[in-house]
């Protein structure tokens, strides 16, 4: 299957946009802002809350990062004049970082100012390993000056305990997630029993250590085991929320997680950099396509009738992201 994935996502290289549009659709959310926010509304009205992403990483020079800003600075205007549930997820090295005289602290401070502003929140994702130090000093800075700043740690590394053991109070809201990129094995653990174990330990430091945790996973047996854990020590909703990528099929269980009265945040990536993105990502990790194509089958075979997805008004419109 790994061959079969990489080979597949080397054809996938050779196609034009519009021959690999159908692989990228299921998960993002269109080219422009407002198509996105179209997106987000729906959600919306669907009782989700959702995070939105502007595709792209790793800028070439300051200019490009300075327009990302901007970019993402109007997104928090847009989404406060459409009064949506919606915060803001974004990469650091698509604000410069990485490049030499890195403008993505300054870049990122004014970011967290505007929503400051507006009553928002900022996100910063988690890239490889090679920028985790950096993203988290830059996190501990934002957060010094803006409250409403939160950061990602991956469950795949093994230093993920300790990053939490050092962050983690009140006031620390952290995104969980296995990690999408492939570690070397002397920083990572290697198997998807590890990893979903390290996992369910670092959402319960966070919530045992009175921080803020948003579980991001499709890992249905995960989401239910760490559903057990909260009804059991009686954690309050208010002290957690569930995060999926738009357009992965969940088969009905974040209607229920709803219901329950827990908030469910979904990611949904927008831009022209769809493109390259889903390339890069595909390269990088091939067995998102074997989901990919599983998933669209699957979506075919199983909920033909639904009236919506569970992520969002476009249910053949969504590319891997994160
Ligand atoms: P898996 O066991 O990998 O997947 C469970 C099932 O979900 C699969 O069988 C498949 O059916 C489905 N599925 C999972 N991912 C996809 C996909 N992309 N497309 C289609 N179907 C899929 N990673 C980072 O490194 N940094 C981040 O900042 C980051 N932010 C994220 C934010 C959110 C809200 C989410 C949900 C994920 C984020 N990720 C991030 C990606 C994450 O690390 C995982 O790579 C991804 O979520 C797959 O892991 P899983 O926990 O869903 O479990």
């Amino acid at each position: 299957m790994p061959v079969f994935n990489s080979v597949l996502a080397w054809i996938l290289n050779l196609l034009p946009k519009w021959a690999a549009r159908p692989f990228a659709r299921p998960y993002v959310a269109g080219t422009t802002a407002s198509s996105a926010l179209k997106v987000v509304a729906e959600l919306n009205s669907q009782g989700f809350s959702a995070t939105l992403d502007i595709l792209g990483e790793h800028v070439e020079s300051p200019e490009e990062g300075g327009r990302v800003k901007d970019a993402y600075l109007q997104l928090y205007d847009l989404i406060a004049g459409q009064d949506l549930d919606c915060n803001i997820s974004l990469k650091l090295t698509h604000l410069g970082l990485g490049l030499p005289d890195s403008p993505a602290g300054e870049n990122l401070l004014e970011l967290a100012a505007r929503a400051q502003e507006h009553g928002n929140f900022l996100r910063i994702d988690m890239e490889n390993s090679d920028y985790t130090d950096e993203t988290i000093a830059l996190y501990e800075e934002c957060r010094r000056r803006y409250e409403e700043t939160g950061m990602v740690l991956q469950a795949r590394l093994k230093r993920t305990i300790p990053d939490i053991k050092k962050l983690c109070g009140p006031d620390f809201n952290c995104r969980v997630c296995k990690g999408i990129y492939p570690e070397n094995e002397e920083i990572s653990l290697t198997t998807a029993a590890e990893i979903r174990d390290n996992f369910s330990r670092a959402v319960k430091a966070i919530l045992i250590g009175d921080g803020y945790a948003a579980i991001a996973t499709h890992d249905i047996k995960l989401i239910d085991s760490l559903q057990a854990w909260i009804i059991d020590q009686e954690i309050p909703p208010r002290r957690f929320e569930f995060q999926v990528l738009h357009g992965v099929p969940m088969g009905g269980r974040l209607e229920e997680l709803l219901e329950r009265g827990y908030k469910v945040r979904v990611y949904v990536p927008f831009g022209e950099d769809w493109f390259d993105y889903s390339i890069r990502r595909l390269r990088e990790n091939p067995r998102i396509l074997g989901y990919v194509i599983r998933n669209l089958f699957r979506r075919r075979k199983r909920v033909p009738s639904r009236k919506k997805t569970p992520a969002g008004g476009r249910p053949e419109d969504t590319v891997p992201a994160c």
